[in-house]
């Protein structure tokens, strides 16, 4: 029988003890999932979706791919199933389950932050030029001097991915629980943790292939010094920290509405669900967008501004958002909301 390239990668990926999903062929997103889960678009809602959480989804124990990365499996069966259905798709890693974490860095041609602060609550040598720093490998470089560590592409051997976008991507084990970032710990230093998910060495998108460089095929230890300045820049997850997940849940446990306003507790939950488990990169949109569509309630009197602001913080800061810049995504989103609830 033709066994699909991609299921090679993801059995291998099995192999190491990691939980995998796929991506849709080309591309670095999930496919999408069943007629019941998926939601559709903002300009083309998918009439047949049922509000429903991840956690609550049948499909997900029913070895279906609905949810993305919530969905990673290691059953070899369901991936080979998902791989013979869904020809030439993109393997990915989930980070939370695999224990994994990835450390990103990009050489993209953007602006430095304003502030010239290319890494964020340390001081910077006083003879640094700081035009020399260029690129998330400028970055790196200075940390790993400022720490006396050698670069993370050079020890421990780990495997290392060339992405198509000129990045390097550094795979770690870690037993610990960590937040994704981008340019927490620095500039072009992103963070691929919890629920994010890692494209596997070998998956093609249209921008080209992730490649495995270097002679590691085995993923080191998250290296100690790496792990503290990890902590030191927040992205350490503590079980304390974990909390606002859950009260968010419980929040949303307690949620009433009236009689005819159902629907209204029904959309709270999907953006509650939406924020926590946005992704890196979208964030701060999901969050925007979560607060102009709860927003849209508040005129009418069928939720309170501090209801939806206070439930979509707790949202946001459990996926990954510092407080404050959680807060002024929800407060910015919720105010575009109101104006149209009150236009409607
Ligand atoms: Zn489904
Ligand atoms: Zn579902």
């Amino acid at each position: 029988m033709n066994v699909p390239r991609p299921l090679n990668a993801a059995l291998w990926c099995i192999s190491q003890g990691w939980y995998v999903h796929l991506l849709i062929p080309g591309g670095k997103i999930p496919p999408r999932g069943c007629d019941r889960c998926y939601r559709g678009t903002p300009d083309k809602p998918n009439p047949e979706y049922i509000e429903h959480t991840a956690d609550d989804c049948p499909c997900i124990p029913a070895g279906r791919w609905c949810h993305g990365v919530r969905a990673a499996t290691n059953n070899p069966e369901t991936v080979e199933r998902w791989c013979h259905h869904l020809q030439d798709a993109g393997i990915a890693v989930a980070m939370k389950p695999s224990k994994l974490l990835i450390l990103d860095v990009d050489s993209h041609d953007i602006q430095k932050p304003e502030s010239g602060d290319c890494l964020p609550g340390l001081q910077l040598p006083p003879d640094l030029n700081p035009d020399s720093i260029r690129d998330g490998w400028d970055t790196m470089g200075l940390l790993c001097g400022i720490r006396n560590a050698p670069l993370p592409t050079v020890a421990p051997p780990t495997m290392c991915a060339a992405t198509p976008g000129g990045g390097v991507q550094i795979w770690y084990q870690t037993d610990d629980t960590w937040r994704q970032s981008t340019s927490r710990l620095g500039w072009q230093l992103d963070v691929k943790a919890g629920w994010a998910y890692g494209i596997c060495p070998g998956t093609v998108t249209s921008k080209g292939v992730y490649r495995a460089i270097g002679d590691s095929r085995s993923v080191a230890p998250l290296p100690n010094w790496l792990a503290a300045d990890l902590k030191r820049t927040g992205h350490h997850q503590t079980p304390e920290a974990e909390q606002p997940r859950q009260s968010a849940k419980q929040l949303l446990a307690g949620l009433q509405r009236p009689k005819g306003a159902e629907y209204v507790n029904a959309a709270i939950r999907a953006e509650v669900e939406r924020v926590v488990t946005a992704q890196s990169g979208t964030r701060n949109d999901t969050v925007n967008a979560a607060g102009r569509a709860l927003g849209r309630f508040i005129p009418g009197g069928l939720v309170t501004e501090t209801e939806v602001e206070n439930l979509l913080v707790a949202a946001a800061v459990s996926a990954g958002l510092p407080g404050g810049e959680a807060r002024a995504a929800v407060r910015s989103g919720i105010k575009i909301g109101i104006n149209k609830g009150r236009a409607a």
